[in-house]
């Protein structure tokens, strides 16, 4: 049995849950719980303050997290990152007034800039040996400047829509930011080996996420130039049809990619092409 930490409420857990849901580990349990076991895998889930789950897994509270590694970085404490997954996709970005003339990385020497990732930032500004004030507010950083209590800003960043709307433009990026799996360090054999499992189901998920199963009826004489076109897993199923002639190909292509193939292979004269969801694809 192993203890999963998971945002109790939030922007990280609606998809976090859905995770777990694509890898057959049931948490309907009522959020009003502190901890509840899941359905489908021996484990006990732990519902927190993002904040705190970091924490927890490097005291071994929990065995493991889905925390965003924004979080994981400004906290430092020991944990393993064991995988990214996928989701809760943002940046921690620096970002000034619209009009302040900034030139570049001379411009934050003495400056003040407001931030909830104090260590983070700290580091960053160390690396490139420039002195700022740094200081600490927990919540509505991006109105700082506006109200005089600083200089510029640094905060976490996904459409760039706030800082807009703030008078603020983004200048630099300070740390690339999405979900991940924590694992506390030097776990038992047996908790390894449940996490593992975890971890393979996971990628299984976020691999076959944004793929499609293709089918599609092709002239036998232009199946060579169809399977160039396609990689498949291994390569492309091909089986014959009734039709003399003809073939119907079985594909998987990454969704960023469809519509262009999809082109090509009607030029090639595809027919009857069908594009389905993939539930999931187990290498
Ligand atoms: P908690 O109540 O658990 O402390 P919170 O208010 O600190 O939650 P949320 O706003 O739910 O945190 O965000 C959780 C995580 O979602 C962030 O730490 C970050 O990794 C990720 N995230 C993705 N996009 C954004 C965004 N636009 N703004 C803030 N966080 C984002
Ligand atoms: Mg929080």
């Amino acid at each position: 049995m192993i203890r999963l930490a998971i945002q109790a409420k939030g922007r990280l857990n609606e998809e976090t849950t859905a995770l777990l849901a694509d890898a057959g580990i049931a948490v309907t349990a009522g959020k009003r719980k502190l901890v509840a076991r899941a359905g489908g895998f021996p484990m006990e889930v732990l519902y927190l303050r993002d904040d705190d789950i970091p924490q927890a897994v490097a005291m071994g509270v929990a065995d493991a997290g889905i925390v965003g590694w924004n979080e994981v970085a400004e906290r430092g404490y020991d944990v393993e990152r064991a995988m990214n997954l996928g989701f809760g996709a943002c940046r921690l970005s620096l970002a000034v007034p619209r009009d302040c003339g900034y030139t570049g990385d001379e411009w934050w020497q003495g400056r003040r800039v407001a931030t909830s990732y104090p260590n983070v930032l700290g580091r960053y500004f160390g690396e490139r040996g420039i002195d700022v004030e740094i200081h600490e507010i927990a919540g509505s950083v991006e109105i700082a400047p506006a109200v005089g209590m600083a200089d510029a800003i640094c905060d976490i960043v996904s459409s760039g829509g706030t800082l807009v709307q703030n008078g603020l433009r983004e200048v630099a990026t300070v740390l690339q930011s999405e979900a991940v799996l924590i694992v506390t360090p030097g776990l038992g054999e047996e908790k390894r080996a449940e996490v593992e499992k975890l971890k393979f189901r996971f990628g299984s998920i976020i691999e076959s996420r944004g793929m499609k199963y293709v089918l599609m009826n092709l002239p036998q004489e232009r199946l060579d130039e169809a399977i160039a076109l396609l990689p498949g897993m291994r390569s492309p199923t091909v089986l014959p049809l009734a039709a003399q002639g003809w073939c119907s190909l079985h594909v998987v292509i990454a969704e960023g990619e469809l519509w262009e193939k999809i082109e090509r292979l009607k030029q090639l004269g595809a027919e009857g092409i069908l594009v389905l969801a993939l539930e999931n694809m187990i290498r």
